[in-house]
């Protein structure tokens, strides 16, 4: 019999992504979200828009499904999480704490969540030098404030249900996660899609603003092999927290670098050091993720970063926004 999910967050960016993957693979797929994907139709059997903050809600949601894939959130780039706390955190708390519920009451065998390495504690983070972080260095927490205290929570609220109910739940650490129809600009945005923009609109031999001093390092994970990951993940019998990410650490110039390159320009770096720029070093352990699945994200970085360039170059040049050389 045909199997039948539900996949929250499904008008976002991995939710689209992931939706389009699981149709691909034969499943019944309901998608649900406050809005539509933004750059093309889903594919999903179902799409209803819904709330996921209220109860009821996601009650509909998640009738007749055998899998919840959960990743809606209120989320954005480091501009957004620093600066809306409250916000944040009461809105992904509500959707959290009634999606798990929802998810067990009706009865779905199994429950992946979508939680993030900002939940590994900042005083590991202070180097751009850094250690790869493990799974198990979660704790003594000292998560990233707002966004990361949340998701640490309900990563414990995963591993109550498990214990308490015997509820199947997954729990996925993404890393920096970037690709086409990601969003690009208006401040939710992250590092990736932000510096294609900024490269795409500049000219050849022009400046462009880089947040902080751009020695800050993290790894970046393409879009397919985030959806890969999660896929392997639910079908694990692993229900303990895993790293999704790759180990290729690059400092944010290195990275303004490789994008300028695939953009065939050569631009001036200006350091903006009053931006917020998150943790100075972050880099995933992968060594659980092998031992678990024998599978680890395979695209580097240079050859993820040159489609998603091109994709949003294009929006760029639909929308008239690209100079055209004099
Ligand atoms: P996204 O913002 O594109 O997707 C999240 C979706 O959740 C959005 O479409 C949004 O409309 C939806 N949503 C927000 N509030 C809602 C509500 N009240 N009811 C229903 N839907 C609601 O983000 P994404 O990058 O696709 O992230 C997906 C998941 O992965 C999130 O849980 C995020 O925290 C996690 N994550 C992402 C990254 C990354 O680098 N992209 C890194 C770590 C963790």
């Amino acid at each position: 019999m045909t199997k039948r999910v539900l996949v929250t967050g499904a008008g976002g960016f991995i939710g689209h992504h992931l939706v389009k993957r699981l149709v691909d693979e034969g499943y019944w797929v309901r998608g649900v979200d406050i809005k539509h994907p933004e750059y093309e139709p889903s594919p999903a059997q179902e799409f209803e828009i819904l709330d996921l903050r209220r109860f009821d809600n996601c009650l509909i949601a998640t009738r007749n499904v055998d899998e919840v894939y959960h990743l809606a959130a209120d989320m954005g780039g480091i501009g957004y999480i620093t600066a809306y706390h409250a916000d944040i955190s009461h809105n992904s708390a509500m959707i959290n704490l009634h999606m798990i519920e929802a998810a067990r009451v009706n009865a779905a065998e199994r429950f992946l969540f979508s939680s993030s390495a900002c939940i590994y504690p900042m005083y590991l983070q202070k180097s751009p030098d850094v250690t790869n972080l493990k799974e198990e260095d979660a704790y003594p927490a000292e998560p990233e404030e707002g966004y990361g205290t949340e998701k640490l929570f309900m990563e414990e609220m995963c591993k109550y249900y498990q214990e308490d109910y015997g509820f199947q739940t997954r729990v996925v650490r993404f890393h920096n996660v970037y690709g086409e129809l990601g969003t690009y600009e208006g401040g939710k945005e992250k590092a990736p899609a932000a510096i294609s923009r900024k490269v795409a609109l500049a000219s050849d031999g022009d400046e462009i603003e880089v947040w902080g001093d751009g020695e800050q390092t993290r790894s970046f994970m393409h879009v397919d092999d985030c959806v890969e990951g999660i896929y392997r993940i639910m079908q694990s019998d692993y229900h303990h927290p895993l790293n999704l990410g790759t180990d290729e650490l690059v400092t944010i110039n290195q990275l303004v670098d490789l994008v300028a390159e695939v953009a065939g320009k050569t631009l001036v770096k200006r350091h903006d050091l009053s931006k917020p720029q998150g943790v100075r070093g972050r880099n995933s352990d992968n060594n659980k993720l092998r031992e678990v699945l024998g599978w680890e994200p395979q695209i580097t970085l240079r050859e993820g970063l040159a489609p998603t360039y091109r994709w949003i170059e294009s929006e760029l040049a639909t929308a008239g926004r690209i100079p055209q050389p004099a």
